[in-house]
């Protein structure tokens, strides 16, 4: 269903489908349970349940920020456009945040499809100039005790943030933890508060 008229993007995208679908180079089906996966099974869950891992188990941790990719396949989350993933963490004096200035690259096994915003070109440009204001109109407000880190994903290498864990969550297992990792937090433009 839809609740509004399609713009002018969405009609060329339904055309380009439909001329695709008709010459055959597509299944409308297969396309359809493409979707489907990225909206709904791969998602930014997957990375709450590596950040979730990494603030329960210190090896796992370490690994994963050696070696990003091959720790988060250990869960088993790995395909397109995650194949190079590097993990920064955030600190009490290290704040990351990602970006794309070129285009749109995002880690999709761990995070699903990027939001609009993350490809809007205000946020893409403003992310690298003025990053902190960009934080702050997120509502993060980052201290210029705090060194700010932007990180620019390309074809070639996927970044996620490994947020901070919050107090009051010494007691929590994994799986509790996963629940209050959010997808903002992971590619730096907010933190985890407390429960
Ligand atoms: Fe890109």
């Amino acid at each position: 269903m839809h609740d509004h008229e399609p713009d002018a993007l969405e009609r060329r995208v339904q055309e380009l489908e439909s001329l695709l679908v008709k010459r055959g180079y597509v299944d409308p089906a297969a396309l359809d349970r493409l979707i489907e996966t990225y909206e709904h099974e791969i998602g930014p869950h997957n990375g709450a349940q590596v950040v979730a891992r990494a603030w329960t188990d210190p090896d796992y941790k370490a690994r994963l920020l050696a070696d990003g990719s091959a720790a988060i396949a250990e869960l088993g989350f790995t395909g397109r456009q995650g194949e190079h993933m590097v993990v920064v963490e955030n600190t009490a004096q290290v704040h990351n945040l990602v970006v794309c200035t070129l285009c749109s690259c995002y880690p999709w096994p761990v995070l699903g499809l990027p939001p609009v915003w993350y490809k809007a070109p205000p946020y893409r440009a403003r992310a690298v100039i003025e990053p902190r204001i960009v934080l702050a109109e997120f509502g993060t407000d980052v201290g210029m005790d705090v060194e700010l880190r932007v990180w620019d994903s390309t074809a070639e290498i996927r970044y996620l943030v490994l947020p901070e864990r919050p107090a009051g969550t010494e007691h929590w297992d994994a799986a509790a933890l996963a629940g209050l990792v959010t997808r903002d937090a992971m590619i730096g433009v907010a933190r985890i508060a407390a429960p």
